[in-house]
């Protein structure tokens, strides 16, 4: 089976980590704060706090930006259910906002026309998530300028984005955002296993949040209620957990770094392969934006289906009896049953059930090779 993705480990990487198993620390050493500084100067970003994923990374982020109960946190339907379920765990109440029909992210048309609706019930978000799906940048220019005339705080979920420009800046320097965020899962662009990273310009949210992944504690004294006790004195200064990422992740994560450019770069050669072979077939490839650069995360086609005689599930089925290992990112959240018992239904975002009728995401990682990608071409043409 040729999956939709997976992760590149090369020798330096094994080395990197084995390192780590013969030093002194797995944990809590110098590895993870090395890590940071290489991804937030990468970047551009000030503060940069690795994390154990990218779902504890948007809880903290969601928790530091003061996010509760009462509050409303607003995404896009087309996303994995992470980038919502962090607003849920704050104990605040989740709402969605549409896509656009061709960039498939979070509409900044539809946003602001329920801004003026939500403005008017006295219900405006406190947070927006704006995914970059598939790595491609929202309209970070448009969302920003809506922030400030609503006063919402915005989180960037890059979980697909790391590497990818937005107007010729990296994703994560957080020029139109309070947060970013990544994940390093093996799908990802870079990987530590399980992993994830929160970056902020921000040196009060930067604080929150490195207290908040390690169970709230300080045992710096200018944070403290009263002196220390002693040498040994720890303080509980609020509810944190522990979502600390070891040091032999930080350790891959350090070396995968080396090779993040040339990822994204591989990512996009073969991307620009299946825009040439696919632009005959009855399948609508992705748009990209000319003035940003996408990490290249997924590869998602859209079926032209009024042009085949297949079903979207047909030519699925088809495709993997092929041993195409094609996925679908992803199902609308509205429509998933923990979703539907607030209240949300089929038919609430309507572009969103549109393209989850239509996409495909192809095979796309940077060890797939031309005679891979060939295979998977001629599967789809035969599945078509
Ligand atoms: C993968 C992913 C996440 C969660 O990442 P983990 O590191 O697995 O927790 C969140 N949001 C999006 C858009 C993702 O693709």
């Amino acid at each position: 089976m040729i999956p939709y993705g997976r992760q590149d480990i090369t020798q330096a990487d094994v080395d990197a980590v084995l390192a780590v198993l013969n030093s002194d620390f797995l944990t809590q050493g110098p590895m993870v704060p090395r890590f940071e500084q290489k991804v937030a100067a990468h970047v551009g970003a000030r503060h940069a706090l690795a994390v154990n994923s990218a779902t504890s990374a948007l809880h903290i982020a969601c928790l530091a930006l003061g996010l509760g109960q009462g509050d409303w946190l607003w995404t896009t339907p087309i996303t994995f259910v992470a980038s919502a379920n962090c607003g849920l765990y704050c104990g605040a109440q989740v709402d969605f906002v549409d896509i656009d029909p061709r960039t498939y992210n979070l509409c900044p048309q539809s946003l602001a026309a329920k801004l003026e609706i939500a403005e008017r019930e006295g219900r405006l978000p406190k947070v927006l998530v704006a995914v970059h799906l598939c790595g491609q940048p929202c309209d970070m220019a448009a969302i920003h300028s809506l922030a400030r005339r609503y006063g919402f705080r915005i989180i960037e979920d890059a979980s697909h984005a790391i590497g990818g420009k937005y107007r010729g800046e990296y994703i994560g320097n957080g020029r139109y955002s309070d947060i970013t965020v990544f994940s390093f899962h093996p799908v990802k662009i870079i990987t530590t296993a399980e992993g994830g990273m929160t970056l902020t310009n921000d040196e009060e949210l930067a604080h929150r949040m490195n207290l908040l992944r390690s169970h709230g504690i300080t045992r710096d004294a200018a944070h403290m209620t009263h002196e220390p006790d002693g040498p040994w004195y720890y303080q509980q200064i609020d509810l944190g957990f522990n979502y600390r990422m070891t040091e032999l992740q930080a350790a891959l994560g350090i070396s995968q770094m080396d090779r993040l450019d040339d990822y994204v770069a591989r990512r996009h050669q073969l991307a620009r392969r299946y825009d040439e072979v696919l632009a005959d077939l009855p399948v609508i490839t992705p748009w990209q934006h000319p003035d940003n650069y996408s990490g290249l995360h997924l590869y998602v086609i859209r079926l032209q289906l009024e042009k085949i005689s297949k079903t979207h599930r047909e030519v699925f089925e088809t495709l993997r009896a092929q041993d195409i290992g094609v996925n679908l990112h992803y199902i609308p959240l509205h429509t998933q049953p923990y979703y539907q018992e607030m209240g949300f239904k089929v038919g609430d975002f309507p572009e969103a059930e549109r393209y989850y009728r239509e996409a495909i995401s192809l095979p796309l990682f940077p060890a797939f090779t031309a005679a891979q990608q060939e295979l998977v071409v001629e599967a789809l043409k035969n599945s078509l």
